[in-house]
């Protein structure tokens, strides 16, 4: 037995290694494991360490068999449509989830940034936000660009201007990168592909880095799969492109807030407890929106994801 890394997922069929070492091989799951774990479609994901057996020739003829699963730190769940009971994990035992956004083409959309970042929250995966595409205008930043960056400086969150184009941020990036597996996520066309390429130029994400030969023509258009950084200290990137929000996942209406770290921090002198921080009097996080300390968008946000909560239930 024994134990390693998936590092892609194609249907039933796994690309494993033994990080830190990157000999990938192939692996399948026993039946029984599958069995194991509850509603989600994949029992296992990217970033799962396993227990497998390994015998003397790994190759697609002799695969390991993966036999169990080692808990999770953490995992990331996509929820296929609000209605849908269905999830899948999209990854598991992260160190951050990036998520990018550019200013333009396509413009940022703040309500499905938020929700990303909510469920990054009620995962406790720390998030960065890389915000793409500086170099398309001057030297004068606009004032929408301020204004974003101060809406969630200000909720907690960094934010990295990046340009995979004219470089400006890629050293922040790849800083963040070292040393740990990180998720990066966002719209298509933001330019994820090009800033993989920008931190590391031996990645080319568009088409995968694993020979395709490891799983020989099989079912290998896998969403999720992770790459080797080439950068001191090490570091993994999971590539999750075009994901359209994750979908948020179960919770109950009163416990969103929690999810929003600027709201968290003034909730507990709200008068009523509980506090849907809509109507109450004494609401300390409405009084926190009129002051200026919390931004009316990511409030409206807050308010956008109750409304969805009531439509769905
Ligand atoms: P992905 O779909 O998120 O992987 O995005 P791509 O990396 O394929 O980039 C989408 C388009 O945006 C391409 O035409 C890129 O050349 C362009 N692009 C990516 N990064 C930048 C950037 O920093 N600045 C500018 N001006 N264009 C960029
Ligand atoms: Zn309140």
């Amino acid at each position: 037995m024994a134990e390693a890394t998936v590092v892609k997922n194609a249907g039933s069929h796994f690309l494993l290694s033994r990080l830190p070492e990157w000999e990938l091989f192939p692996a399948v799951l026993r039946g029984r494991v599958r069995l194991e774990h509850g509603s989600s479609t994949n029992p296992v994901a990217v970033g799962d360490r396993v227990r497998c057996s390994v015998g003397e020739l790994l190759d697609e003829t002799h695969p390991a068999v993966i036999t169990e699963v080692l808990p999770r730190r953490n995992y990331l769940i996509r929820r296929s449509t609000n209605l849908s009971r269905q999830s899948h994990v999209i990854a598991a035992n992260l160190d951050q989830v990036l998520v990018t956004v550019s200013l333009y083409f396509p413009e940022i959309k703040l309500p499905f940034l938020d929700r990303i970042l909510v469920t990054c929250e009620v995962y406790g995966i720390p998030a960065v936000i890389l915000l793409n595409k500086v170099d398309m205008y001057g030297s004068e930043a606009p004032e929408q660009v301020e204004e974003f960056v101060r809406i969630y400086s200000q909720a907690g969150y960094e934010v990295v201007r990046t340009s995979a184009i004219a470089g400006e941020g890629i050293a922040r990036v790849r800083e963040l990168c070292r040393g740990r597996l990180s998720l990066l996520t966002g719209e298509s066309g933001v330019g994820k592909s090009s800033l993989i390429k920008a931190v590391d130029p031996c990645l080319n994400p568009k088409t995968g880095l694993i020979s395709e030969a490891h799983l020989q023509g099989r079912h290998t258009t896998s969403l999720y799969e992770m790459y080797r950084m080439n950068l001191d200290g090490g570091g993994y990137l999971i590539d999750a492109p075009g994901l359209r929000g994750f979908g948020l996942v179960d919770m109950e209406k009163e416990e969103i807030y929690r999810y929003f770290p600027e709201m968290l921090r003034v909730a507990d002198q709200c008068r009523f407890v509980p506090c849907t921080h809509t109507h109450e009097p004494g609401c300390a996080v409405k009084a926190a929106v009129d002051e200026g300390l919390i931004s009316p968008e990511r409030y409206n946000s807050y308010l956008g994801m109750l409304e969805d909560d009531r439509k769905f239930r």
